[in-house]
């Protein structure tokens, strides 16, 4: 009988997860790893973030190194894509020629960055993020000699991140935002309000209702030209509009794909002998009542372990409650839940003025989602609010003579 070979295809964070949680879980077969980036799985946060302020080396960022592989059995492909599944002879063909033979497949292929189409989106100095690759490119470029002024296009976490990163290089930042408003799609409008009024604090140039009409430039980019006419001058444009998932694969492949690649609460595609995780999936959430497809670093590896789990043959559904996080200047963002939908946005402390706050966000009189800057403490209390499904008072969650403990154990005492 041949050796079960688990197939593990992209090489991030989903990825590195799986293959470790295999071992965890008792996988006996082999286990490769084939990676379309020529290096070894590594944090992707820390890109706009610490590796952008040059505070992370590449060898920092790694998830594990060489020998942590070598030490799990783990064999890697890296620099190599996989260009077909077929399902019927359970074979991958790679881009190098070989043929992989897999008796468990798991696709763990990510997403990739959406380009901006305005006309002069390819003259250098204009970049997308997503890779280490990237970065390095980034840096490079505003290392150089005369980069003075970025422009950034995308007032999500982050364009907002590389905001920050590139003041802390010294470079004069603009950033233009298409909506109304920062982080529109993500979060409320206190939430957007406070890093706009920060970020203007450090200098950035905010543009809200600013969309890009083309990038002009000769040789290299020199400037922006917004749809109203006005125009910036740039050395450096980064775009960060978004990502698409990585479905195609898994589509030619016949399995069912919606905004992502379908997965059921053990992580199987529609092929049962198929798992994916991460920000290359969607899923029915039974709490939120609707199909997710979440872009983030505790949901790829939550939905790994689970994906790891089902391929042992020990199945445990995946009920991971959403988080996030991001990093600016001092700032620490942590969020928790999904906001949309609520009914009532309650802040606590004052969003207004300084730096440290939380917005609880309520639908039936629970809290649905919390958003904290700089205040751990009540991230912790208010995810266990969450997770008791805890009936609150606005006027009291919003008091901070009130303890957010001591009315979490009144809950939890009436919890039945
Ligand atoms: C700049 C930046 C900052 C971020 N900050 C945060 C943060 O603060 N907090 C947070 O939670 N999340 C953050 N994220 C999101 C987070 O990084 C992703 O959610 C996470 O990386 C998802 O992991 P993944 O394994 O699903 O996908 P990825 O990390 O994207 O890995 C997928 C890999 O598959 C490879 N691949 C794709 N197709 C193929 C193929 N056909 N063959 C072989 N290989 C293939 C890709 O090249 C890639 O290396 C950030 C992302 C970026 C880009």
């Amino acid at each position: 009988m041949r050796t079960p070979h688990a197939v593990i295809l992209g090489a991030g964070h989903a990825a590195a997860q799986l293959a470790t949680s295999l071992r965890q879980q008792g996988w006996q077969g082999d286990i490769t790893l084939v990676g379309e980036e020529p290096v070894l799985p590594y944090q992707r946060p820390p890109l706009s973030k610490a590796y952008l302020a040059g505070q992370m080396s590449p060898e920092q960022m790694l998830i594990k190194n060489a020998a942590a592989y070598e030490k799990a059995g783990v064999r890697l492909r890296l620099g190599v894509r996989a260009l077909r599944i077929d399902r019927a002879q359970q074979q991958v063909r790679l881009s190098t020629g070989e043929v992989l033979d897999y008796s468990a497949l798991a696709l763990t292929l990510g997403a990739r960055v959406r380009e901006l189409s305005a006309p002069g989106a390819q003259l250098p100095g204009v970049f997308h993020l997503r890779t280490i690759a990237d970065l390095d490119r980034i840096k490079a470029h505003a290392a150089a000699g005369g980069c003075r002024r970025a422009v950034i296009v995308g007032g999500g976490y982050i364009g907002l991140e590389t905001a920050a990163g590139l003041r802390h290089l010294g470079l004069s930042v603009s950033l233009l935002e298409a909506m109304p408003r920062l982080l529109q799609r993500v979060t409320s409008a206190e939430v957007s309000d406070f890093y706009h009024r920060v970020h203007t604090e450090e200098g950035v140039d905010i543009r809200c209702d600013k969309s890009v009409q083309r990038i002009l430039g000769e040789t290299a980019v020199t400037a922006v030209q917004c749809e109203d006419g006005e125009t910036l001058p740039a050395d450096l444009v980064i775009v960060g509009i978004g990502v698409l998932p990585n479905l195609e694969l898994a589509d030619a492949a016949g399995l069912v794909v919606g905004h992502g690649i379908r997965v059921n609460a053990f992580a199987q595609t529609s092929d049962p002998q198929i798992v994916a995780a991460g920000d290359c999936t969607e899923f029915f959430s039974e709490a939120h009542g609707r199909l997710l497809r979440l872009e983030s670093v505790p949901h790829a590896m939550a939905q790994a372990s689970c994906a790891a789990a089902t391929l042992c043959g020990k199945p445990v559904p995946y009920q991971a409650q959403p988080w996030f996080w991001s990093d600016q200047y001092d700032l620490k963002l942590q969020m928790a839940g999904l906001s949309q939908g609520h009914e009532q946005a309650v802040v606590r402390g004052d969003s207004r003025q300084g730096r440290s706050f939380s917005v609880f966000y309520l639908a039936g009189g629970r809290v649905l989602a919390v958003d904290c800057v700089n205040r751990p403490k009540d991230f912790m209390l208010g995810k266990k609010l969450m997770a008791a499904s805890a009936e609150v008072s606005p006027d009291a969650l919003a008091d901070e003579s009130q303890e957010l403990g001591r009315w979490l154990s009144t809950t939890e005492t009436h919890t039945p």
